[in-house]
């Protein structure tokens, strides 16, 4: 079972904000800010694409509520919501999980963006390999 399957279940313990039948919201135990949450599905599942639409869809009504919370109750000014989408992204637990993190100006929080830039007709080429792989809903 893994790590996150196992909060569920509690036979890990963990600081939970919000539950319901199918989801659950609870504290980050490393947090990028004090007031990091999680959403989970319980039901596990490796990443966000192996979600149907609408498991997607269920994950954000919940997603938008316990952001609006944290926003709320803890007074940030602002907030990271974030998906990491496999190893390659920086994934390490491998059960669904939204970020939620409060920020706050001047925080000292600074991710690694960067800004490459296309040549040519790069932008149209990416757009179109993108657009050919886009599915009907098939849920
Ligand atoms: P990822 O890099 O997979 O998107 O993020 C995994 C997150 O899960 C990390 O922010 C990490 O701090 C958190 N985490 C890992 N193990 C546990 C745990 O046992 N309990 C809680 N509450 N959070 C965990
Ligand atoms: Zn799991």
């Amino acid at each position: 079972m893994c790590v996150f399957c196992k909060i569920v279940s509690g036979e890990i313990p963990s600081v939970k904000v919000y539950e319901d039948e199918g989801f659950l919201a609870f504290m980050d135990i490393g947090p990028v800010n004090k007031g990091h949450v999680l959403v989970i599905p319980k039901k596990h599942a490796e990443t966000f694409v192996d979600l149907t639409e609408e498991e997607a869809a269920e994950l954000f009504k919940r997603v938008n509520r316990i952001a609006k919370a944290v926003k709320l109750g803890l007074g940030a000014d602002g907030l990271n919501i974030i998906i990491n989408v496999g190893k390659a992204s920086g994934q390490e637990v491998f059960h669904v999980h939204t970020h939620i993190i409060p920020r706050f100006e001047n925080d000292g929080m600074k991710f690694g963006w960067r800004k490459l830039s296309y040549n040519d007709n790069e932008m149209e080429e990416y757009a179109e390999r993108i657009r050919k792989a886009i599915t009907p809903n098939d849920d």
